[in-house]
């Protein structure tokens, strides 16, 4: 059922209930208050019947008196000489077992046949007298009745009017999540850069609507970021492969020398190095970026490393500034992983500086372990620093150099496995920073 549904049967069953109980409630009290009104009126009957009787008894001698349960239908006022057996004639009379006492006693309230009574026993000339009065409240039932009605009337019409404006209104609070929906479905992946209207931050649908192209967001990076893998890829495929096919047409051409065979051959087999290692580092990346979590994290210390980083490197090479610390700084993780990241970050700083020294600066602050990688290369283009974790992204600047692209997604990936975070500051033309904070493991 839709949502628009329920909160109008909600609402409507909700009004009707609460009308219902509303118009209970007031017609019990009315009618429990003419019911008691009625029987105070007939009370000060009672008070004249019994002075009018006692004035002069023959007065009631008419055909209700000698035929009293006849009488007993109308509204009446009766008196009924009691005999030995008083209780009986009175139960005959009232149609009902007589529960009060047949002497002198105060006025007596009783019911009979729908009707409100009130009698009072009366010593007269020796004899019991019993003075009843006996009526039905006829002005009390008209307002009653005509109080139902008028209830049940307002009622109906003030539960119609709240479904109708509450059906309103939630079509009218409902109406752009209706209209989030048809642009929602019309979003796919060649329309990515579509997002929904938020007119209101505030309330429920604005937060959804945000958090909905906030997730548009994600996807539209992600989707684009797989675009530029897939062009970048192709580009790092074409070329070799170019200069395979280009290297072979020439031989094809005519009958060449040995020396031209080998030449050949040679340049054909460096392209084919290159597609063998392109293909091995996509391998390490695919593999890298499947996993989000080390799978048994072995427990090592940075620093060492680090030292075994340095020692990968001539050491004219590599200039290491360790700041020494009280504790070593263990982190949780794989050292031949983190070794991989690092020596990666060595060698750029190497290739894109024509071997200019670098310098790996090691510290602690926070509990982190915080590694600096200083080159003085060539730099990266201020506006190109922000793609350049993109696997298989190179600077314009940097083609002259061997490479593929792979290196600094792939370090950027393990570095977030052991729960860091890497950060690169360049200068094109003076050289590079890269920061790396790994967090230290509490003992
Ligand atoms: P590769 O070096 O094989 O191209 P990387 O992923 O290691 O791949 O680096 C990606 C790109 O980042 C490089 O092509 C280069 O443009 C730029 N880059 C990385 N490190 C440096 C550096 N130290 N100095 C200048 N440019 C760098």
């Amino acid at each position: 059922m839709k949502i628009r549904n329920r909160l109008s049967w909600l609402v409507s069953l909700t009004a009707a209930g609460i009308f219902l109980l509303y118009g209970w409630s007031i017609y019990e009290l009315d009618s429990k208050f003419y019911y008691e009104e009625f029987y105070k009126r007939l009370e000060e009957r009672m008070v004249m019947v019994e002075t009018e009787y006692k004035a002069d008894p023959h007065e009631f001698e008419n055909d209700d008196w000698n035929d009293p349960l006849d009488a007993y239908y109308e509204d009446k006022e009766l008196a009924v000489v009691l005999d030995e057996d008083g209780s009986q004639l009175l139960k005959e009379i009232l149609n009902q077992e007589w529960k009060y006492p047949l002497t002198e006693i105060e006025t007596f309230r009783f019911e009979a046949d729908q009707k409100q009574g009130v009698g009072k026993i009366i010593t007269d000339n020796g004899e019991k007298v019993a003075l009843l009065v006996l009526a039905s409240d006829k002005d009390g039932d008209e307002k009653l009745n005509f109080l139902k009605r008028s209830l049940f009337l307002e009622g109906t019409i003030a539960v119609f009017l709240l479904v109708l404006v509450m059906r309103f209104e939630i079509s009218r609070l409902l109406m752009p999540l209706e209209n989030k929906i048809k642009r929602a479905s019309i979003i796919s992946a060649d329309r990515l850069n579509l997002r929904l209207q938020v007119k209101n931050p505030e309330d429920e649908i604005g937060k959804v609507a945000l958090a909905f192209n906030k997730m548009l967001d994600r996807l539209e990076t992600a989707f684009e970021a797989q675009k530029q893998f897939v062009r970048n890829a192709s580009h790092e495929i074409k070329n070799p492969l170019t200069a395979i096919k280009g290297e072979i047409e020439i031989l094809l051409q005519k009958e060449r020398s040995l020396k031209e065979y080998k030449a050949a051959l040679s340049i054909i087999s460096a392209e084919a190095d290159r597609l063998e290692i392109l293909t091995h580092q996509l391998l390490d990346l695919e593999k890298v970026n499947a996993i989000d979590e080390i799978n048994d994290p072995e427990i090592f210390s940075l620093e060492q490393t680090i030292l075994e980083v340095v020692e990968k490197f001539p050491p004219q090479l590599v200039k290491l500034s360790l700041v020494e610390a009280e504790n070593s700084c263990f982190v949780k993780g794989k050292s031949n992983l983190l070794l991989m990241a690092l020596s990666n970050l060595v060698e750029n700083g190497l290739k894109y500086s024509n071997n200019i020294q670098v310098e790996i600066r090691f510290n602690m602050i926070h509990q982190q372990g915080i590694i600096t990688i200083i080159d003085q290369g060539i730099g990266i283009p201020t506006d190109e620093i922000k793609k350049i974790f993109q696997p298989l992204y190179r600077a314009s600047n940097a083609l002259f150099a061997k490479g593929h692209g792979i290196g600094l997604s792939l370090t950027k990936k393990i570095i977030e496995l052991h729960g860091g975070t890497i950060n690169l500051d360049s200068i094109e033309g003076r050289g590079t920073i890269v920061t790396i904070t790994i967090p230290r493991l509490e003992f």
